[in-house]
């Protein structure tokens, strides 16, 4: 019959909403009881996360290039998106490493790429604070 899968469908949406809570909890208790579970989903996120944030970056490498665009350095490790008009340390704290990178690839045009020598000499020149609080020095 054509509709059983739909029907199938629908009970199980069905049952997921009614049972929401029951469910929650129960992941919650296996989650909770079982270490070796935990530690192999913490293990898969943990890679997901990597593999997605390294995704993430070459995306971001794809729109903006991958050379700096003051010197001309291409080493990716020492690469960094530079947000052309300032204020990059407080946007990452405020939206958070998805959302920015989200915010990038959909607005490439506010970003460039700079390696980290440049990157710090653009703050200085421009007298943007580094994260934290400001440093003393001696
Ligand atoms: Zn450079």
């Amino acid at each position: 019959m054509a509709d059983k899968p739909e029907r199938r469908r629908e009970y199980n949406r069905r049952y997921y909403e009614e049972n929401l809570e029951t469910l929650k909890a129960q992941s919650r208790d296996k989650y909770q009881a079982n270490e070796a579970y935990r530690n192999r989903t913490r293990e898969r996120t943990i890679i997901r996360n990597r593999e997605q944030r390294r995704q993430l970056r070459q995306k971001a490498f794809d729109l903006l290039g991958r050379l700096c665009i003051r010197c001309g350095f291409s080493d990716e490790r020492a690469l960094q998106v530079d947000h052309i008009n300032g204020g990059g340390t407080e946007e990452a704290r405020r939206l958070g490493p998805w959302k920015l990178a989200k915010r990038i690839i959909e607005h490439p045009e506010d970003y460039q790429i700079l390696c980290a020598n440049c990157n710090w000499i653009k703050r200085h020149e421009q007298n943007e604070q580094p994260s934290g609080p400001p440093r003393q020095f001696a």
